[in-house]
């Protein structure tokens, strides 16, 4: 029997298994939220004023966000209180809703509203995270891709691009952990997009970092802080920084925050302010009481969440070692942090694994996702998502993922 022959005979014994598996999204599991469900009590008629004196069921308070929340999740990014912004259940709603007004207004710095500029254009990170692309793409802004390296985005080729074209707005990429390589920004990466020369006057780094405290080692990564790093260049105004408590806590019922420079938030935090009177104040203090008093505090969680993840990322890393290591047919990521493992096939295949994945019961992310309008140059990238489906059924996912990458491949030389 020819390999051709060989695997799809194997193929098809998983497919007669009638499989029903889902490596699709980064969704936590269930036992990961049933580390938050204290928070869903935790507040009561006694929490009406917090320690800073708001009362969190009427509506003063600001459009920041409470006291307490700011100082809680600004030393998770790293940052003072003042330079943070804490919302509602998304960080992807503050990061839109500021390029919203950065294309309706324009930002601090713009000489105008980035919409009546003929072109605006943002650098992404490929491959990346596919909500970036399709807002960027929904408000239009075109993209231009840069490759993702283990040092975070291709400096040589960021600066190149934004040195002179002044229609180059503007970086989105995540800094720690990133979706879906799980690279990490390096020191010297950091410093570079923070004083680099650019030709737009008003070029703002979106760090979505959304993996910020996602470690699944002992070893945490420690990039440098980008919003410490922009002002010791002398351009404190660049960044804006995201994070949330979606892997955290809850992912529909977390906590959005950002950080800029106080000047930039003014700037901002007004511009918001005429869209509400302020976040919803009971929900963050449901998470300040709930974070602050869990024994390590968010690093202590954090911990705990890392037991579940890390068999579930070392399964997928052991069963692509043992299925493809040495055959030449795939490379893949080992990250140290975040939720994903990015997986290239070596041959332009990745649909059809996806496909044959779905033949057999296994939903992947749709090949093309990780790239902006959902094309991969190469038809390679895959990313895959272990958080969600216990350890077995990743495991399980995992062997027949193996096997399509290694059918695609055949099928692809027959
Ligand atoms: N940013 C990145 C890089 C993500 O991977 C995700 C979720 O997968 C999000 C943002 C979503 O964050 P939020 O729920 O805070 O909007």
């Amino acid at each position: 029997m020819s390999d051709l022959n060989a695997l799809q005979e194997q193929y098809e014994q998983y497919k007669s298994m009638g499989l029903a598996l889902n490596m699709q999204r980064g969704q936590p599991s269930d036992a990961d939220y049933d580390l938050s469900n204290e928070m869903l009590t935790i507040v009561d008629e006694t929490d009406v004023v917090t320690p800073s004196g708001i009362a969190i069921r009427n509506y003063p308070g600001g459009v920041a966000g409470l006291k307490e929340a700011r100082e809680l999740f600004g030393a998770m990014l790293g940052v003072k209180p003042e330079e943070m912004l804490v919302g509602n259940n998304a960080s992807l709603k503050l990061m839109s809703t500021t390029l919203m007004w950065a294309m309706i207004r324009g930002l601090k710095d713009s000489p105008k509203p980035w919409s009546q500029e003929e072109t605006i254009k943002f650098i992404v990170t490929v491959p990346g995270y596919d909500r970036h692309f399709t807002f960027l793409d929904a408000i239009g802004i075109e993209m231009v891709s840069v490759q993702m390296t283990s040092d975070g985005p291709d400096m040589d080729a960021v600066e190149a691009l934004v040195a002179n074209d002044a229609s180059i707005k503007g970086i989105a990429f995540v800094p720690t952990y990133s979706n879906p390589t799980g690279d990490t920004v390096s020191h010297e990466t950091v410093k570079r997009l923070a004083s680099m020369k650019t030709a737009a006057p008003d070029f703002t780094i979106f760090a979505d970092d959304a993996y910020i405290v996602h470690h699944l080692t002992d070893d945490p990564a420690k990039p440098l802080n980008l919003l410490r790093a922009c002002e010791a260049a002398g351009n404190p105004d660049r960044v804006y920084l995201f994070g949330s408590t979606s892997k955290i806590t809850f992912a529909s019922a977390g906590i959005g925050f950002m950080a800029t420079s106080v000047t930039n938030l003014a700037y901002i935090g007004k511009l918001m302010g005429t869209q509400f009177i302020g976040p919803n104040k009971i929900e963050q203090y449901r998470h300040v009481k709930f974070l602050n008093n869990y024994p390590g505090g968010i690093d202590g969680i954090m911990r705990e969440h890392a037991n579940y993840l890390k068999p579930k990322f070392d399964v997928v890393v052991d069963v692509l070692t043992e299925q493809l290591g040495g055959t030449g047919l795939a490379t893949w990521t080992n990250p140290k942090g975040g939720y994903f493992i990015s997986l290239d096939t070596a041959k332009p295949v990745a649909d059809r694994v996806v496909e044959l994945a779905k033949g057999a019961g296994v939903a992947l992310t749709p090949a093309g996702a990780t790239y902006p309008h959902k094309k991969d140059p190469n038809n390679a990238n895959i990313r895959l998502s272990p958080s969600r489906p216990p350890v077995e059924e990743v495991a399980q996912a995992m062997q027949v993922v193996a096997v399509c990458v290694k059918l695609a491949s055949a099928e692809y030389d027959a």
